[in-house]
């Protein structure tokens, strides 16, 4: 069983890079029969947005992707904010101290911004230039202990050590220490001067202390990897598994963000996605599966899931994401229960608002408890279904009693024949279903002049009549969910 764990920074709000990286954990978990752990990785605290931590943990309850351990339920690893675990961090950088593997930086920001300039302009990187690393142990502990503010770095190996990445197989950082090109390789700080830990040791000791057996992330955390190895390897650990996906890009090859907006998940919510929607729509992306269909609702992706992720970026684009709506609402529609009561409820919700145009909608619905009849429409159009707004949109008919002119009743202009007509409103209550409908239609048609040939015509004049437009789903669903009375009423036949 793996252990995994979602490690957001509250600096910001889930977005769909990030909910997928939580996704493809949590499905490694269950999958696994493991545990799923959500830490809060607090240590920038200059950075904190102050709601991100609740919106995080709001969103993921409603994305479905519960936590084993983590805030709010606690576990045998706590606490699970990172803010909480200052003294841990402090006494493991005391640790690598002790062994060597670490050692105090006494040097001022000015001297390394200096200096930093200075390599900058030899064109070399900008790394540290380990002059605290020769500064003698007594010497070091006794200015620490005088106060001199100064940090914890760790000193890393003259070569980083290679590790073997799930997706990117094995990777080996080329580069010697003194042939370095890229200052991901300096010795990183791991113990700021307040005392608070950096991202890279916090994340190290509680990946190991919380017995984390697999670490899926983002590939920008890549260049974080060798440094965590030799962290580990610093400590005497055996480093969890890696994977690193790629990142989520738009059409233009930019950089998905927490930046920008239209991918917040508070942006898929206003839009009415279901979660089930947004988790499948987040799995496909650079996650490949042996299924049949791509249409999978959390379980099914729990049961599909493989660490079976594409190299490189991935592009989103949001057709896909609409297509997946729609079929989730037809499933929604299938099943019924709580979701589709969602559904329906916020249908509701838009009828009787304040300054909606249907308010005569009662009127219209009275065969039926007005659940049961937008619940019908649901499932007749739940292939169409993006959102309540849109689908009452759609199906504006059905909430608006139309009714023809008096003077010149819609039977008599279409037909020709307006007794044909009456045969509809010989259907009775009790009649009123699909067989009984296509046939007595059927005997309409018959009995005009243009008898078959001139059955376009009917429909056609069947659905203008009926809602008023020359589209839509099938025409005894309408005449179906609508009811005897109101489509008579519609038809200007007494009922
Ligand atoms: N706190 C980091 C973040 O915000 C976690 C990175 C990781 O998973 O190691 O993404």
């Amino acid at each position: 069983p793996a252990r995994t764990r979602f490690a957001p920074s509250p600096t910001g709000y889930l977005h769909l890079g990030s909910l997928r990286t939580a996704l493809f954990n949590y499905l490694l978990a269950k999958r696994t029969g493991g545990h799923f752990v959500l830490r809060i990785e607090d240590t920038d605290q200059k950075r904190t947005v102050p709601d991100a931590e609740r919106r995080l943990v709001d969103d993921l309850h409603w994305a479905g992707l519960l936590w084993d351990e983590g805030p709010g339920v606690g576990g045998p690893y706590g606490p699970y904010k990172q803010s909480e675990r200052s003294h841990i961090y402090q006494q493991h950088a005391r640790q690598l101290l002790d062994t060597g593997h670490a050692y105090r930086c006494f040097c001022s920001t000015h001297r390394l911004n200096a200096l930093a300039e200075h390599r900058h302009s030899l064109g070399l990187a900008t790394d540290y230039d380990r002059t605290c690393a020769s500064v003698p142990k007594h010497e070091s502990d006794d200015r620490a202990h005088r106060g001199e503010p100064h940090t914890v770095r760790l000193k890393v190996p003259d070569q980083y050590p290679a590790y073997t990445d799930l997706v990117y197989g094995l990777c080996r950082p080329l580069k010697k220490r003194g042939h370095v090109t890229e200052s991901a390789y300096e010795d990183p700080i791991l113990l700021k001067s307040d005392g608070l830990p950096t991202y890279h040791l916090a994340n190290v000791v509680d990946d190991h202390l919380m017995n984390i057996t697999h670490v899926i992330r983002g590939s920008e955390w890549m260049p974080s990897t060798p440094k965590h190895i030799a962290t580990y390897r610093a400590f005497g650990w055996v480093p969890p598994e890696f994977a690193h996906v790629g990142l989520l890009v738009d059409e233009h090859g930019n950089k998905l963000s927490k930046r920008n907006f239209d991918t917040d998940i508070t942006a898929f919510k206003d839009m009415e996605i279901f979660p089930e929607t947004l988790t499948n729509f987040a799995a496909l992306l650079g996650w490949s599966h042996k299924n049949k269909s791509d249409i999978m609702h959390l379980q099914a992706l729990v049961e599909s899931f493989t660490l079976k992720f594409t190299k490189g970026n991935t592009t989103v684009t949001f057709g896909k994401l609409h297509f997946l709506q729609r079929k989730h609402a037809a499933r929604r529609a299938r099943t019924g229960g709580p979701q589709l009561d969602e559904m329906v409820q916020n249908v509701v919700r838009l009828l009787t608002s304040r300054d909606s145009p249907y308010q005569d909608w009662r009127k219209v619905v009275c065969s039926l408890s007005p659940d049961d009849y937008i619940s019908q429409i649901i499932a007749a159009d739940a292939d169409n279904y993006t959102n309540a707004n849109e689908f009452l949109y759609r199906n504006a008919f059905f909430f608006t009693p139309l009714r023809p002119d008096r003077k010149s009743p819609p039977v008599a202009t279409v037909s020709g024949v307006p007794m044909q007509w009456r045969r509809l409103r010989d259907v009775g209550e009790q009649e009123w279903n699909r067989e009984n409908l296509m046939q007595t239609v059927r005997e309409i048609i018959d009995a005009r002049e243009e008898g078959r040939e001139g059955s376009k015509d009917v429909y056609h004049f069947l659905r203008m009549a009926l809602t008023g437009q020359d589209k839509g789903m099938r025409l005894y669903d309408i005449m179906l969910i609508l009811g005897r009375g109101e489509t008579l009423a519609r038809l200007g036949l007494e009922a």
